[in-house]
């Protein structure tokens, strides 16, 4: 315990009840982000930053349970340094602005310039990740369940400042808002390979054929269009309805390729 440790609890609980006080006079100053807003720029003070429409995405390895009762420690350790640590990778060259971390599951926050689409398009090359790193992991070890991570996407707006005890090493980022919690519920509701975005996120893409139809090669003589609705979960959203799709990138043809290409130069 710190030297500063209230050695009664009262006291302590009467300082936080006179701490709340005072900051429930104080208005909090919430200053709408720009798009080339850096988390850097968060102030570890009464400063709270407001994002109009932001892409949340959500990850979670599917089946971890199973792994936690089939490996040891080390196959473990290895397994999450190859799959969480690789999707990283993956978030941050769609250029993520923002990537949390909880065990075998986190979430990644993107508000730059076409920030759906490259979130939607990381979500779309998870999906051939997890066949790579199933027939990877399958290979060593056969009695492994996971499929891969699971995702969900969900769009709007959120609050995040910079929270922590003064004095000490833990400050952190704390999202605020419904797509965050959207995204989340969306993860748990899906399987790898089922990408599960609200009808709000879907509708920030639904105009560019390429995120609604892809390319050429994926169905021939059949409907392009790759989205399916989700009406059994509308009760968990207010936003009535999700929309799923098994899409991934194709590597049959140019069009996925050079469609990223554009994208990430932020010429679509
Ligand atoms: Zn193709």
């Amino acid at each position: 315990m710190s030297e500063n440790a209230p050695l009664l609890i009262k006291d302590y609980l009467d300082s936080i009840a006179n701490k709340i006080d005072e900051k429930i006079e104080r208005t909090m100053e919430v200053i709408p982000a720009s798009v080339d807003f850096k988390i850097n720029d968060l102030y570890f003070e009464d400063k709270c930053y407001s994002f109009e429409n932001i892409a949340v995405l959500f990850f979670d390895l599917h089946s971890s349970t199973q792994m936690t009762d089939v490996l040891n420690n080390n196959q473990l350790a290895q397994i999450y340094n190859i799959a969480v640590g690789n999707l990283v990778t993956l978030l941050n060259a769609f250029e993520a602005d923002f990537i949390d971390i909880q065990g075998d599951g986190g979430f990644a926050i993107f508000w730059q310039k076409n920030n759906h689409k490259k979130a939607l398009s990381a979500a779309f090359s998870i999906t051939n990740f997890n066949t790579a790193l199933v027939k990877k992991l399958r290979e060593k070890y056969p009695n492994l369940e996971t499929q891969g991570f699971k995702v969900g996407l969900a769009a709007g707006k959120v609050l995040v400042k910079k929270y922590g005890a003064r004095g000490s090493e833990w400050k952190k980022p704390i999202w605020a808002g419904t797509p965050v919690n959207y995204a989340a519920k969306l993860c748990q509701q899906t399987t790898p390979g089922n990408i599960l975005v609200t009808t709000n996120f879907y509708n920030q893409i639904e105009h560019d054929k390429y995120y609604t139809h892809g390319c050429n090669c994926r169905n021939e003589n059949k409907d392009l269009y790759f989205w399916h609705e989700r009406k059994d979960i509308q009760h968990l959203y207010k936003t009535n309805s999700a929309m799923t799709t098994t899409a991934a990138l194709c590597f049959n043809c140019e069009t996925d390729s050079s469609y990223i290409r554009k994208l990430m130069k932020n010429e679509t």
